[in-house]
C-alpha cells in the first residue's frame, strides 16, 4: 500500500466500480463516454447524445463552462447550456459529464450533473478538489498536462478524503518534445495508475492527439491493454464544431469505431461497452 495516497492505494481491496447513473466502471468491461467538446446548441447536443447513445456510450460528455486557453475562444454557454445538454440527455437515457470551472459554480450545477469531470488545467486546484470530495457526485479527474503520475494521484486523493471512491482517472496526454500532436498519450503511465490504485482508468485520445485519425488505435490499445474505458469528441458537424473540431469524430465514425471495439473485446474474451449500462430491471439513477 503506497502510504502517500492511502485512500485511493490498490493494497488488497478489490476494484472500485463507478456508477454515473445507470453506467458502470471499473467492473471489467471497455465503456465509453462520448460527446463534443462543447455544448453549442440545443439541435447540436440533442443529435450528438442520440447518436452516441446508438453507438453504444454509456454517458454524455460535452462541457458548458470551457477553460480555453485564449480568453477570445468560445467559453461555452454556461447553466444555459447544461440544461440543454440536461435534456438532450434525458432524452438519449444517458446520464451527462460536464466540466466544473471551479467552486462557485458547484451549488448551481449540482441539480443538472450526474458527475463532475476536473479538467487538466484544473489538477490542481485544491479548493475544488476538497469541494468536490464533499459534493456526493463522481468525478472523473482529468491528468494535468504537466503533471506527474504521483501528482495526478495525490490530486484524486483530495476527491478521496471524506470517503469518496466514485473517482475515475483519465489520461489525456501530457506535454512531450516535439508540436506534430497535440499531447503525447501516456499509455504506460495510465497502466501504472491503475495498478498503483483501486479507481478505474480511462483515456482521452481526442486531447491526446487533436488527431481524429488515431483515436480508434488508441482506444485499440487501451481495450487491449486492459484500461477501463475512454472518453471520445464526436459532433454532429465538426467542421462546424466551435471548439475543438479538428480533433472530434463524425458520429458515424464513432459508431464504426465501436463496432470495431466490440469485434476487439469479443476476441480477447472482454466484455464491451453494451455491457456499461446495469440491466433494465435494476434502478436506475
Ligand atoms: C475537455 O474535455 O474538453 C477538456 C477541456 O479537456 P482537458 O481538461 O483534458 O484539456
Ligand atoms: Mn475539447
Amino acid at each position: 500500500m503506497n502510504p502517500d495516497y492511502p485512500r485511493i492505494a490498490r493494497g488488497k481491496r478489490p476494484k472500485t466500480v463507478v456508477t454515473i447513473g445507470a453506467a458502470r466502471f471499473g467492473d471489467g468491461h471497455f465503456a465509453l463516454i462520448a460527446g463534443p467538446c462543447a455544448v453549442e446548441s440545443a439541435e447540436q447536443i440533442d443529435q450528438a447524445a442520440l447518436k452516441v447513445k446508438k453507438a453504444g456510450a454509456s454517458v454524455l460528455r460535452g462541457g458548458v463552462f470551457k477553460p480555453r486557453t485564449s480568453p477570445y475562444s468560445f467559453q461555452g454557454l454556461g447553466l444555459e447550456g447544461l440544461k440543454l445538454m440536461r435534456r438532450a440527455a434525458d432524452q438519449a437515457e444517458l446520464p451527462l459529464v460536464t466540466e466544473i470551472p471551479g467552486t462557485a459554480e458547484l451549488e448551481a450545477m449540482l441539480p443538472f450533473v450526474d458527475a463532475f469531470q476536473v479538467g487538466a488545467r484544473n489538477m490542481q486546484n485544491f479548493p475544488l478538489l476538497k469541494a468536490l470530495a464533499k459534493a456526493g457526485k463522481p468525478v472523473l479527474l482529468k491528468r494535468g498536462f504537466g503533471a506527474t503520475l504521483t501528482e495526478w494521484l495525490l490530486a484524486a486523493e483530495y476527491l478521496a478524503m471524506d470517503g469518496n471512491d466514485q473517482i475515475i482517472l483519465v489520461e489525456r496526454g501530457i506535454r512531450t518534445a516535439g508540436h506534430e500532436l497535440r499531447f503525447t498519450l501516456d499509455l504506460a503511465g495510465a497502466l501504472w495508475a491503475q495498478r498503483q490504485t483501486h479507481l478505474p482508468v480511462f483515456i482521452d485520445p481526442s486531447h491526446a492527439t487533436g488527431r481524429p485519425e488515431l483515436v480508434e488505435p488508441l482506444l485499440r490499445a487501451a481495450l487491449a491493454s486492459g484500461l477501463d474505458g475512454a472518453m471520445v469528441e464526436v459532433h454532429p458537424s465538426p467542421d462546424q464544431a466551435r471548439c475543438d473540431g479538428d480533433q472530434a469524430l463524425t458520429s458515424a465514425e464513432f459508431s464504426s469505431i465501436t463496432k470495431n471495439l466490440s469485434s476487439l473485446a469479443r476476441a480477447l474474451d472482454r466484455p464491451d461497452h453494451h455491457a456499461a449500462s446495469k440491466p433494465p430491471h435494476l434502478p436506475q439513477r
